[in-house]
C-alpha cells in the first residue's frame, strides 16, 4: 500500500526529472495538492510530510475542513481551484490564499468589492477557456486582453493564467497556447496540469500544477 507521503515523494521526483532537461528550477513549480472530497484525516499525512499548499474546489467544504487544520498548521496555504459564484466572493476572499477561476466581469466586481471590504488582496489566476468549450468556464481568448485590463484597473492582483484543456485530446497544444497568451500579456504565472498531464504542463512552463488523484488516490474511492 502506498501512502500519501510516498506518493508526494514520487510526484516531486517526477517534477524534478522534468525540470532538469527543460532547464527549469524545481522551486519555480508549485505543487498544489488537490484535497477536494478528502476528509481531514487524509490531508494530515501530507501536512506531516511537510507539504503546505492545497487546493479545494468548494467554498463550503473548505470552510468545514481548513480552519481546524490551519490551527495546527498556520503556514498552510489553500487555493480555490474551482468555479466561484459571485455570491460566495466574500467567503472566498476570507478563506483562500489564492483564487484560480476568475473568468468574468461580474465575478471580478464581486471579488474586488469583497477584497476592499476585507482589507485583503487575494491573488487571482484568470481562467481562459482555452478549448473554446461552451460548457466550460473561462474568459474567451479574444476577450482576454480586455478582461486583464479590467482586472488590473480593479486592483485585483493577477497571479497568472489558468486553464483546463478539453478532455480526451492531447493537452500539450493547449498548454503551449496558454503559455503564449501569458507571454503576450506580460504575465508570469501559469496554473495548468493535473494528475494525468502535469509532466507535460511542467515541460511547457506551468508554475502551478493542481494534482489530486496522483497524491490522494481516487476520489470517493
Ligand atoms: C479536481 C481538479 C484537479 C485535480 O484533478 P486530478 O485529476 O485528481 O489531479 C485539478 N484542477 C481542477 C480545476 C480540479 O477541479
Amino acid at each position: 500500500m502506498e501512502n500519501a507521503a510516498t506518493r508526494l515523494a514520487e510526484v516531486k521526483a517526477n517534477i524534478a526529472r522534468i525540470c532538469k532537461p527543460a532547464r527549469r528550477e524545481v522551486d519555480d513549480v508549485t505543487l498544489i495538492a488537490v484535497s477536494k472530497t478528502h476528509p481531514t484525516d487524509r490531508i494530515t499525512p501530507l501536512l506531516e510530510a511537510g507539504h503546505r499548499v492545497f487546493g479545494e474546489n468548494r467554498v463550503q467544504e473548505a470552510q468545514e475542513k481548513w480552519p481546524a487544520l490551519r490551527e495546527q498548521y498556520p503556514d498552510a496555504e489553500v487555493h480555490l481551484i474551482g468555479q466561484l459564484q459571485s455570491n460566495k466572493a466574500e467567503d472566498a476572499v476570507q478563506l483562500f490564499d489564492c483564487i484560480h477561476a476568475l473568468d468574468r466581469p461580474s465575478l471580478l466586481k464581486a471579488l474586488a468589492k469583497a477584497m476592499d471590504k476585507a482589507g485583503k488582496r487575494v491573488p487571482c489566476f484568470v481562467q481562459v477557456n482555452i478549448g473554446d468549450e461552451d460548457q466550460k468556464g473561462g474568459c474567451p481568448i479574444n476577450q482576454l486582453p480586455d478582461f486583464l485590463g479590467k482586472v488590473r484597473d480593479a486592483g485585483v492582483p493577477i497571479a497568472g493564467l489558468m486553464c483546463l484543456p478539453p478532455a480526451d485530446i492531447e493537452p500539450a497544444p493547449f498548454f503551449a497556447l496558454l503559455a503564449k497568451l501569458a507571454r503576450d500579456n506580460d504575465i508570469q504565472g501559469l496554473s495548468m496540469g493535473m494528475s494525468g498531464d502535469y509532466e507535460t504542463a511542467v515541460q511547457l512552463g506551468a508554475t502551478h500544477i493542481r494534482v489530486g488523484t496522483a497524491l490522494f488516490g481516487p476520489r470517493g474511492g
